[in-house]
């Protein structure tokens, strides 16, 4: 039996052309790209393909597009083994965070891809990635997807989707997985590292579209004003904060920062602790400069990105409606995202 791979088009640069006018990168219809891919027609794969109407460059993603997508993927998911979404690698690791949250109980391949050079250009990394990307979502293994869950494919590399961060904007290799294994890798032959993978769920699949967009982020830097944590955490309608913190989870220990948090913690504030560091995790209590955290009641964020930090905050917040209920959640492992 022949695999049947649905590929969900949402724009990103593998798709752009240039504007004979103004010279800049601009997304391009589907048409487009797969003329420039006759490779696709010689898969021993049965492909089907969805466009958006309008394509975009992801920086223009949003949460309303990732329920569009999340329900293109319920609606196909009986009739199709795997599923590829063509994405500009700007935003690709919120969507495919936001996605692994969104479908709970996955059994199937969701890959996403994209590229640093359009499709139609000689030195395109676009082909590779998605004739791979293919290949994976199609690949079974005893009848059943080797992979089931939400992966980026990029540059010979597939990564738990939740797990990357954009960090290179010049270099094909545009992603990295700091604090998880690759998932496979591919050269002559497409190794998987079988006990990175995520185990496959035997239960229905179940779609959660509501997200709350009331969130913020709070970089901290050395010299950072009342002014500015202030309004911030006066933000209306703001019901959860991402900090970003230094190295292990730490901040200033300055009165009015620990106070402005507390009160706001206290009126009903989600806050969860994120590192500004690449790598390692957040451990309050590790140092003074973070022990006033655990009292107050910031949740620590463990190693989690802060790319699946926003969605997962998001999602929580959309999902359950008590403190605890929420603080729990945030505290969870819920899909392979962080390590606890
Ligand atoms: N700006 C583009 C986008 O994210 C970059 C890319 O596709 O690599 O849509």
């Amino acid at each position: 039996m022949r695999s049947k791979v649905l590929l969900i088009y949402t724009g990103g640069t593998i798709g752009m052309m240039q504007d004979a006018k103004t010279g800049q990168l601009k997304p391009f219809d589907f048409k487009h790209l797969t003329e420039q891919i006759p490779e696709l027609n010689k898969f021993d794969v049965s492909l089907s393909a969805v466009s958006f109407s309008k394509p975009i460059d992801s920086s223009d993603m949003s949460p309303e597009i990732w329920v569009e997508i999340a329900e293109t993927i319920q609606k196909n998911y009986d009739k199709h083994d795997g599923f590829v979404i063509l994405h500009g690698s700007d935003t690709m690791s919120f969507t495919a965070s936001a996605l692994s949250f969104m479908l709970e109980n996955l059994s199937k391949p969701v890959i996403l891809t994209g590229s640093q050079l359009p499709i139609g250009t000689i030195r395109t990394d676009g082909k590779e990635n998605l004739i791979t990307a293919i290949e994976i979502a199609a690949t079974k293994e005893k009848g059943k997807p080797v992979v089931s869950e939400v992966c980026i494919y990029f540059e010979y590399q597939l990564y738990r989707g939740n797990r990357t961060h954009k960090y290179n904007a010049e270099h094909f290799q545009a992603f990295q997985s700091p604090n998880y294994p690759i998932l496979a890798e591919a050269g002559v032959h497409l190794k998987y590292n079988q006990s990175a993978l995520q185990k496959s769920s035997s239960k229905k699949l179940k779609v959660q579209t509501k997200l709350s967009t009331d969130i913020a982020i709070l970089k901290m830097y050395p010299g950072i004003t009342e002014n500015v944590v202030n309004a911030i955490l006066n933000t209306k309608d703001l019901k959860g904060l991402i900090i970003e913190t230094f190295g292990a989870g730490n901040a200033t220990t300055q009165n009015w920062f620990v106070a402005a948090l507390k009160y706001r913690i206290d009126k009903g504030l989600v806050v969860l602790n994120v590192t500004q560091c690449n790598a390692g995790k957040v451990e309050q209590g590790k140092y003074a400069t973070s022990a006033s955290f655990n009292k107050i009641g910031v949740v620590g964020g463990a190693d989690i990105t802060t790319e699946a930090a926003v969605a997962k905050l998001m999602y929580v917040l959309g999902t359950a409606t008590n403190k605890k209920d929420i603080t729990k959640l945030l505290k969870s492992d819920l899909r392979g995202e962080m390590t606890v």
